[in-house]
């Protein structure tokens, strides 16, 4: 239903919370009746987030993991220079953690921004895809129009946290918003259950917590916004989901025994359930397509499997040929981490466990099947269907 006089939409976001973790805890069960999975968006939150904010698949808006190839283009050619650091200071978290920083300030970049454990010798060879926030105007690559940037448009006010800052501090502001009282839409991001669950993965006490926090905080959300409005819609919902790692598997390895030059016969990325690969010649091409055949924990994706999940970019610029490790299997160490890890996502969307969640205190309609189906539905409880 569009908003009426003194009704409020409120959109909250948690990052991670699946739907087999929704569904095996209580949470919120008195206010939030309505609840369903939701089909996730393969890759990461660099590509779900994206799809809720534009409606938009990945092919379409442009995003899906931050680095790819383009070497005309590197914002990072002057890093060149970081590849003299000694691998003991080069790989640790906090001096990484530094750097990400600084290089984000030098180049002005707005968005999430983060140099993992890419090699530095390497970087030259890459571009990033999120340089701008995603969540101010002109944040989407494809140049597609968020649901904020309509809001924006229409003039419509709105409450929306800033993702660099802590939960607390988000709540604080929606809690300060909705005491004013002028606001009809709102979106609170919350981020913080996602490293919880990939530390301690699903079945977990801090997850237990976690989540027990959540349904506190909300409750004084709840109480807050009833006070002030007489009607509230109530919508909680995630990005993907998170799947316990069984095994860790080295493909770095395989793949570097084979002899071949990096920057000269390949590239790849090597993200956490993923490698992409692009090939400068037939051979370096067999060889690497012979070495993952070699791999039983994962398989190569074919191109209709790439156009179902809409991954099918015009122009391959995340790569040529994408490697997916089954469900449970970590890519470690690889361009993203180095050590292991509890919990993992980015697998096969199809997977019970990579499966979102939705939950509502009332039953749109429709009610979302994907995470696509969100933007419809905020367009329409903002009255701009
Ligand atoms: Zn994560």
């Amino acid at each position: 239903m569009p908003p009426s006089e003194n009704s409020l939409s409120l959109f909250v976001f948690i990052d991670a919370f699946g739907w087999e973790i929704l569904r095996t805890h209580s949470f919120l069960d008195d206010e939030l009746p309505i609840r369903a999975p939701l089909e996730t968006i393969f890759g990461y939150s660099s590509t779900c987030d994206p799809t809720i904010l534009t409606g938009k698949m990945p092919r379409d808006h442009g995003h899906f993991s931050f680095f790819y190839y383009n070497p005309q283009k590197s914002p990072f050619r002057i890093l060149r220079m970081l590849s003299i650091l000694p691998p003991s200071l080069a790989n640790r978290g906090r001096v990484r953690n530094v750097i990400s920083r600084v290089v984000k300030r030098w180049l002005g970049y707005t968005g999430y921004f983060q140099l993992y454990n890419m090699p530095f010798r390497y970087l030259p060879l890459f571009d990033y895809s999120e340089k701008k926030d995603l969540y101010q105007k002109g944040g989407i690559n494809s140049g597609d129009l968020t649901i904020f940037d309509h809001l924006r448009e229409r003039g419509i006010p709105f409450y929306l946290s800033d993702w660099r800052n802590s939960e607390t501090s988000n709540l604080q502001s929606l809690e300060k918003s909705l005491s004013e009282g002028n606001i009809c839409f709102g979106y609170l991001y919350m981020a913080s259950m996602d490293a919880v669950l990939h530390q301690y993965g699903t079945p977990s006490e801090p997850v237990k917590r976690k989540i027990a926090w959540y349904e506190d905080q909300l409750r004084k959300i709840i109480r807050i916004a009833r006070e002030k409005y007489s009607e509230l819609h109530l919508f909680v919902f995630t990005d993907h989901g998170m799947t316990n790692v069984t095994e860790d598997c080295d493909l770095i390895s395989r793949i570097n025994s084979l002899g071949l030059r990096f920057g000269k016969d390949f590239v790849a990325v090597y993200d956490s359930t993923l490698a992409r690969f692009w090939f400068f010649h037939e051979k370096a091409r067999h060889l690497i397509v012979t070495a993952l055949s070699q791999e039983p924990r994962g398989h190569i994706m074919t191109r209709q499997e790439l156009a179902l999940y809409g991954c099918d970019f015009p122009g391959q610029p995340y790569g040529e040929l994408f490697f997916l490790l089954e469900p449970g299997i970590l890519l470690c160490p690889s361009f993203m981490g180095q050590s292991h890890l509890a919990g993992m996502h980015g697998y096969d969307p199809r997977d019970k466990d990579s499966l979102a969640m939705f939950a509502a205190n009332f039953s749109p309609n429709p009610l979302p099947k994907r995470l696509d189906g969100l933007f419809p539905l905020m367009m329409h409880e903002a009255g701009l269907a």
